[in-house]
């Protein structure tokens, strides 16, 4: 029998994780010729998320947790969650039903047709206020225009992963983590179920602006190293107006006769040395984008089969 372990990443949810208990339980007792583990990591929190799990794991077997020192975040919890997971697939899940377990059916019927990464695509978000909706939008474009790996539109954490992804995911041991572009790089066949976001059930977001903008910047940057780019860019165009301004100044110079002037000198001057030192940057920051591309450890490629062999990522 396959085994499907379900994770959920869960900081200060004791008002949530009742209703996901009982709506997840009711779920998983329907789907028949399927093991399920459910494996909570408890990301540090201050209020009674712990005892719950533990309380549910004595009435249930498939029940377990990973419990952290502290809070480490989101992304820390899935990778540990990750790493923990005993199933042939994983399904990662929030825990505060935003994302609706009567999806998961699905996904493993996508799964079992031979999908290897179905991820629930939003198609409305309720609950969520217009700047959210708006900056999220421009956000995926800014991203995808900067890369070449197709990023997925309007997907949270919410899919189904095939072992061989977990596996994948897992050499992937970088800290700064942005799960959002390690499930678009390592690839595979990916397919999309559409959903209606709900309203959180209980309790608050833990997001705020600050950890969003601090999402968005750890997306672009462990994605790409483009931005190291922008003084390479720069410096061609002020390389190219300074010697544009200087061909100009030469060339009145002898056709009227008159010298070089004071300000024409400067001009040029600050062309030169501002382009030398934006130049200078950009050689610098291609360096550095190598070896921030070395450090992160990641595999040069995953290999999808090997012979008419699935490649499991073992
Ligand atoms: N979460 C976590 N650690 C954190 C913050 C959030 O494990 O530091 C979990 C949280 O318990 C929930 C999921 O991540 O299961 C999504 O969090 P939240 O609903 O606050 O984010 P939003 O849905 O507003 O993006
Ligand atoms: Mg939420």
């Amino acid at each position: 029998m396959k085994k499907i372990s379900i994770i959920v990443p869960a900081y200060n949810e004791q008002d949530s994780l009742p209703f996901l208990y009982e709506r997840l339980e009711k779920l998983i007792n329907s789907i028949e010729n399927y093991e399920f583990e459910i494996l909570f990591v408890n990301d540090g929190s201050k209020d009674k998320t712990l005892d719950l799990i533990k309380e549910y794991r004595e009435k249930d077997n498939r029940i377990s947790y990973v419990d952290f020192s502290r809070n480490f975040g989101k992304e820390t919890a899935m990778i540990a969650g990750l790493d923990y997971a005993t199933g042939d697939a994983v399904i990662l899940i929030d825990a505060d039903l935003q994302d609706p377990p009567e999806l998961i059916p699905e996904m493993i019927k996508y799964w079992e047709e031979g999908y290897d990464d179905v991820y629930a695509q939003r198609k409305s978000r309720k609950g969520e206020t217009f700047l959210k909706k708006f900056t999220s939008k421009m956000y995926y474009r800014v991203l995808q225009s900067l890369t070449n790996v197709e990023i997925q539109k309007d997907t949270g954490d919410f899919r189904l992963l095939d072992r061989r992804c977990v596996n994948a995911i897992k050499k992937l041991r970088e800290s700064q983590r942005c799960s959002k572009s390690i499930f678009s790089w390592i690839g595979y066949k990916k397919k999309a179920i559409f959903y209606d976001r709900d309203p959180r059930v209980a309790g608050k977001t833990k997001w705020n602006y600050r950890k969003l903008v601090n999402l968005a910047i750890d997306g672009i940057t462990s994605f790409t190293t483009s931005p190291l780019r922008i003084s390479t860019y720069i410096a061609i165009p002020t390389f190219m107006a300074l010697f544009i301004y200087f061909i100009y100044v030469i060339a009145k110079c002898v056709i009227t006769g008159e010298v070089i002037q004071a300000f024409q000198a400067i001009i040029l001057l600050v062309l030169f040395f501002s382009g030398i030192q934006i130049l200078l940057f950009g050689i610098v920051g291609e360096y550095l984008g190598r070896i921030f591309n070395e450090t992160k450890n990641r595999p040069l490629y995953l290999v999808n089969e090997y012979n008419g062999k699935k490649e499991t990522n073992d």
